[in-house]
């Protein structure tokens, strides 16, 4: 893969005439090398579409949730009692069991509890039900690259069997933003979110102010999107940030007459900077808003650092997207800075660039202990906090205690508060992927955090209508 990479920073330097076309076109020549790669998974598709064993299986559990045992159950002899999430081959498995579920046994009821709410979202879409891997569904609408180019936002790549979006390996991060929107998305006009057809004079552009109820249904129906398009598999991305802003109180104000700017730091962007302007969605949610978004994350450090030969990479902050929505759509405008200082996040005391909010997606709170001091300095700033999480267990597993530990090091030591592999364990068994379900708000003063626990969690709308693998 390196050798593709090197190939399109030498195409890049020998680029002239028409930079983004020529470019785009040479990006194409070199990923259709990787299109092979795709082929065995449409032949796998092939073989097990039919399957109902494909669609999501939300039925009970049927392994031994003891990890001492994990034997497979024709059927769950003891379910436990709390959650009746997990069940057990024997009361002794139960009672070994208890001493790591009890770390997650409320968090596991609160989604069993939501359960019937995810099932509803995921079959609002009509490709879901022919399985509900977004592998599936992506080799299903031919935008995996089996034996055709692969650009656009769709990058995904194969490792170990499972099918990741991995824009390290594939495309460089600017690639996807100087692609048009149609070569990005792949997709039939109709099915596609457009931004960039707004401004033409003959624009359907969605009513004003957006009006539509949280689900995805409905706003596909503001959209003018088809409910067959399969644009969600991208769009929860910017909609779970709008779900975070607007649970954390920062609702879009529709009213012309006042503009506002909003600062919102990032955390941990990975994926999504295969197809940053997507999130160009936010201009038409946040009507007469200045938002900036400023991205932050090893892999965004990563990417600043490898464009270092783009002539827009030069700053440690690049600006690499913007995109403001026509009048009648409100005016609002995204900006995207990508920080490349540094791994670690944290908010500064003092700063003058303290945000108005941070949020994260699929932030893995209870799993990382490396967020517990951006969780704790956050509360310390009043710095509104929203994340979406692979599930309730994870959230509930926030350990304030460690927490407090890891700030009392002048240099949190990762080793000591991070979970143990026992523990990690614990919070994959559902295998959830990226369905992003909750939104955290930890918001306040040090000491109430000490005292008593802020977190709240309501359901994500919004969330990915598939899983990852
Ligand atoms: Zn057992
Ligand atoms: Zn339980």
């Amino acid at each position: 893969m390196d050798t593709v990479i090197a190939q399109l920073a030498q195409l890049r330097q020998l680029d002239s005439g028409n930079p983004h076309m020529a470019r785009v076109g040479r990006v194409a020549q070199a990923s259709m090398q990787l299109g092979a790669k795709y082929r065995h998974i449409q032949q796998e598709w092939e073989r097990i579409k039919d399957d109902p064993s494909l669609r999501l299986d939300l039925s009970e559990p049927h392994r031994c949730h003891s990890l001492f045992c994990q034997r497979n159950l024709e059927e769950p002899l003891q379910v436990c009692g709390g959650c009746q999430g997990v069940a057990y081959c024997s009361p002794e498995c139960a009672k070994a069991g208890w001493s790591v579920h009890k770390l997650v046994c409320a968090g596991r009821k609160r989604d069993m509890e939501n359960r019937p709410r995810f099932k509803a979202i995921l079959e609002q879409f009509p490709w879901t039900s022919r399985g509900a891997f977004i592998s599936c569904i992506l080799v299903q609408f031919g935008l995996l690259g089996v034996d055709r180019i692969q650009v656009g936002y769709w990058a995904y790549n194969v490792k170990d069997g499972t099918i990741w979006a991995d824009f390290n390996n594939h495309l460089a991060p600017w690639e996807p933003l100087i692609l048009s929107e149609q070569r990005g998305w792949r997709l039939p006009e109709a099915q596609i979110p457009s931004l960039e057809n707004l401004h033409l004079a003959n624009a359907m552009c969605p009513r004003f102010p957006p009006a539509f109820e949280e689900s995805w249904r409905s706003y596909y129906e503001w959209r003018g999107l088809p409910i067959t398009s399969p644009a969600a598999l991208l769009l929860h991305w910017p909609l779970a940030v709008y779900a975070c802003l607007k649970a954390l109180g920062i609702a879009p104000v529709h009213n012309c007459g006042f503009r506002r700017s909003l600062t919102v730091h990032y955390i941990g962007a990975e994926d999504e900077l295969t197809f940053l302007r997507v999130f160009g969605e936010l201009a038409l949610l946040f009507p007469n808003t200045d938002l900036d978004i400023i991205m932050f994350g090893p892999s965004v450090s990563k990417a600043v650092e490898s464009g270092i030969t783009m002539d827009y990479t030069e700053s440690a902050r690049p600006l690499v997207f913007e995109y403001t929505s026509p009048a009648s759509c409100g005016s609002g405008t995204i900006r995207i800075f990508l920080d490349g200082h540094s791994t670690i996040y944290l908010p500064s005391r003092g700063s003058a660039e303290q945000p108005d909010a941070i949020v994260a997606l699929h932030a893995g709170l209870g799993t990382d202990s490396s967020w517990y001091p951006v969780i704790y300095q956050a509360a310390e700033l009043s710095i509104p906090f929203a994340v979406t999480d692979y599930d309730e267990a994870s959230i509930m597993a926030i350990r304030l205690d460690l927490m407090e530990q890891a700030l009392t090091c002048a240099q949190p030591s990762k080793g000591s508060t991070r979970a143990t592999e026992k523990e990690k364990a614990l919070f994959d068994v559902f295998k959830r992927g990226l369905r992003d379900i909750t939104v955290v708000d930890i918001q306040g003063a040090a000491a109430r955090l000490r005292k008593a626990d802020k977190r709240t969690t309501l359901l994500n709308d919004f969330m990915c209508p598939a899983v990852t693998m």
